[in-house]
């Protein structure tokens, strides 16, 4: 065994970096036995964004998954990316579920959890790392490292010091956003090997083109494990590659002690299906992008930015929601950009962008995290913005957790109802994701096709193609742009909408009206709330613009709008 252990990703953070998590079950198995002779420290495939995207994209069983890879794996540990309270969903879940979460994770195959919690908060990782200690695994304390004036290299230090103190078995310098430059690597793992004994694995990401000499750096500071993945998968924004860190090492005292013709073949394997993932891949995923260095927008964050403006049909606006994304966090305390905490400062980034207005729009998520409900800011939030994201309301101070009541037996109650559980797990899935789980273990869920998404800059793109109904086109004739609507022969075109006063309340995004909070008649103030718009994954409330009365309102619940479109008129 080598001095530097590598952890490979190819299952996990590889292909969600840079082919959308969408890679199958079916395509890993075929090369799983060869993987497991490689000598990794470990192989990581599970947790992070792949859970959810089994059940909304590929009808596929994540913890089947699991089970099948830990078999087809036998000799290296089997590893998870778990967000701490948020476990592998968004917000944050009552202690019940996360205890029993880690238990059935551990019992299908988890051997080493990877524990972090995106504001550093340890109240949220330590329920986690206690069930995953009980449940016998290995676990590994992240560190979510970030660049900003109050984070320091004595802090994380500091913060290694807490997880070891929680039992942790090593500890991960999670560089989630490839940020880390070769001296902050050398001098941070340094100083963490002065106060803590155990293992230190870093993980970054190729996205500003530093990872590899970061990594060298790393082995002279004596880390233990790096996080590579293999070469087909690597590069942009996913790890480095394995065979290139394996071949770089040889000849030094970090050799590897891997063998580089074994990869050879594996990379082959990959090779050929990275041809087949090809629609789900984004060129601009692979390319070194230095912007993260001055914006710190991890390689997840980044595509799924690109394909939020695409929605909006406003990607000529990316270089000015690039920029605002630091003013975002400046404001919010300095949060490192990670799973939810990148979804929130993206998202509020676009909103204040697209609406020309800052905090004019604010989701429940950035509410919440202004609320406290996301644990510790690690910085405090910019007294103004508190306050008009807020009113009134006063922020929390406990531990977010402690507010949640039990929410297993209300899980397990509702899918008996529906006698829908053929296993344990099945409980947690709907726990988790109760709308997303409840199609999919209706066995209504469908494969997604791996084609190649709508490109949006196309002069005439299909706006709504479903059985029967009308499509509509937008075509520009002269820099003008017109909505054409086309019918199938013999069909008609629906009634158009009552024409809507241009004074009226608009939205300033694209999504879908899920609900309104006012009916017609009801009396409004300026700024009051009136509907709900889900937009970008999150719930937007929509603002009168005027007070007086609703006198109209032209848009059904359920409908989806697009910037400009008028929901209601204010008398
Ligand atoms: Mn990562």
């Amino acid at each position: 065994m080598g001095r530097v252990k590598l952890t490979e990703t190819a299952f996990r953070d590889a292909h969600q970096s840079l082919l959308a998590t969408r890679m199958r079950t079916r395509d890993m198995l075929p090369i799983a036995e060869k993987m497991d002779q490689v000598g990794f420290f470990s192989i990581e495939m599970w947790g992070g964004a792949t859970f959810d995207t089994c059940i909304r994209y590929l009808n596929e069983d994540p913890w089947e998954r699991l089970r099948a890879l830990k078999k087809a794996m036998p000799n290296t540990p089997m590893q998870m990316l778990l967000r701490g309270q948020n476990l592998v969903g968004y917000r944050h879940y009552a202690d019940d579920l996360v205890d029993k979460f880690v238990e059935r994770s551990a019992k299908n195959g988890v051997d080493i959890f990877r524990i972090f919690d995106a504001v550093n908060d340890i109240r949220n990782m330590e329920r986690s790392i206690k069930a995953a200690k009980l449940a016998g695994a290995h676990v590994q304390g992240g560190i979510s490292y970030t660049i900003s004036p109050v984070h320091t290299i004595e802090q994380f230090a500091d913060f290694a010091v807490r997880l070891a103190e929680l039992g942790c078995d090593s500890i991960c310098i999670k560089d989630m956003a490839g940020l880390i430059t070769p001296q902050n690597a050398y001098d941070l793992i340094r100083a963490i090997k002065k106060d803590v004994s155990l293992p230190i694995n870093l993980h970054t990401h190729c996205t500003s083109g530093m990872a590899q000499m970061s990594y060298f750096y790393a082995c002279q500071a004596g880390v233990d494990i790096l996080d590579t993945a293999i070469s087909p998968l690597s590069g942009g924004t996913s790890q480095p590659s394995t065979e290139s860190a394996v071949a770089a090492l040889v000849g030094t005292p970090f050799a590897t002690g891997l063998d580089l013709e074994l990869l050879t073949e594996i990379k082959r394997y990959f090779e050929k299906l990275v041809e087949v993932y090809a629609p789900v891949f984004n060129p601009i995923s692979a390319r070194v992008d230095t912007n993260v260095l001055a914006y710190q927008v991890p390689g997840g964050m980044l595509s799924n930015l690109v394909s939020q403006l695409i929605e909006q049909k406003a990607l000529d606006r990316y270089e000015e929601v690039l920029a605002e994304i630091p003013k975002v966090r400046e404001d919010l305390g300095y949060p490192p950009l990670v799973t939810p905490t990148s979804q929130i400062v993206g998202t509020q980034a676009v909103l204040n962008v697209m609406t020309g207005d800052r905090y004019k729009m604010v989701p429940k998520e950035v509410k919440d995290y202004v609320k406290g409900l996301y644990g510790k800011s690690p910085a405090m939030i910019d007294p103004k913005v508190r306050l008009k994201v807020l009113c009134d309301e006063e922020p929390i101070t406990v531990r977010p957790a402690d507010l949640l009541p039990p929410e297993y037996e209300a899980a397990r109650k509702a899918v008996d109802a529906l006698c829908l559980a053929k296993k344990e797990e099945d409980y947690l899935t709907y726990a988790l994701y109760p709308q997303v789980a409840l199609k999919f273990l209706q066995g209504e869920a469908v494969e997604e096709p791996l084609v190649k998404k709508q490109p949006a800059s196309a002069g005439a793109t299909a706006e709504q193609i479903k059985g029967g109904q009308p499509m509509a086109f937008d075509v520009e004739v002269d820099g003008e742009a017109y909505l054409v609507k086309v019918a199938p022969a013999g069909m008609t075109i629906q009634e158009s909408q009552p024409k809507a006063p241009t004074d009226g309340v608009t939205v300033p995004m694209q999504g879908v009206i899920i609900r309104y909070t006012v009916k017609k008649g009801d009396k409004v103030a300026k700024g009051n709330a009136v509907a709900v718009l889900e937009a970008m994954k999150m719930e937007n409330n929509v603002l009168a613009n005027k007070e007086g009365t609703i006198k109209e309102i032209y848009v059904k619940e359920g409908t989806t709008v697009t910037p400009g479109d008028v929901l209601m008129s204010i008398d």
